[in-house]
């Protein structure tokens, strides 16, 4: 996920390159597990000040469902669509002044290099949801016994209704009454 943008650099603005993607991300993150190489099409284009990177990515990943604790994979797709700044001047190779806010992961090095992979890291994290489901409808674990209800019932009584959902039951009884 590394570019050498110095040919780029000299470019006119608007000049473009365009590059297949396919990259081992299995030590990108601790917090990440992914299942596969991250792929797909990236595009660098010269701006006025930068270089704009348009990446269009997938990969699959394992999460823990957030119901039923089990492990699944989820296929991610995400985008980027970021420019990157030079630090030094193609031209005369002085350094070149940084805004305070400059962000480390959208520098393009000292050697021009231009290294995706901090940016990816943030818009994969950020494209994962946030309460993962192995399916919309996981009907989680049972509370008493901890069987996968998805498997199928346990022999567990179970109350008419759940006691979580009867504080919110007179929660929204109250609201209620003070609308009436
Ligand atoms: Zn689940
Ligand atoms: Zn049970």
């Amino acid at each position: 996920m590394r570019y050498n943008v110095s040919q780029l650099l000299k470019d006119h603005i608007g000049a473009t390159r365009h590059y297949q993607l396919q990259a081992d991300i299995s030590d990108l993150d601790p917090a990440l597990t992914p299942l596969t190489d991250l792929a797909g099409t990236v595009d660098l284009i010269r701006t006025n000040d930068g270089i704009l990177v348009r990446a269009d990515m997938h990969t699959s990943v394992e999460l823990n469902c957030s119901r039923c604790l089990t492990q699944f994979a989820l296929p991610v797709r995400f985008r980027i669509d970021e420019e990157f700044h030079p630090t030094i001047d193609i031209t005369t190779g002085a350094r070149l002044p940084q805004p305070d806010d400059a962000d480390a992961a959208t520098q393009i090095d000292i050697h021009h290099i231009l290294d995706l992979s901090e940016i990816v890291r943030q818009d994969l994290t950020l494209a994962l949801p946030l309460v993962p489901l192995c399916r919309t409808a996981c009907k989680g674990l049972c509370p008493d016994c901890g069987k996968n209800w998805n498997d199928g019932a346990c022999d567990c009584e179970q109350e008419e209704l759940d006691p979580r959902f009867a504080v919110l039951k007179q929660l929204l009884d109250d609201t209620n009454i003070q609308n009436n």
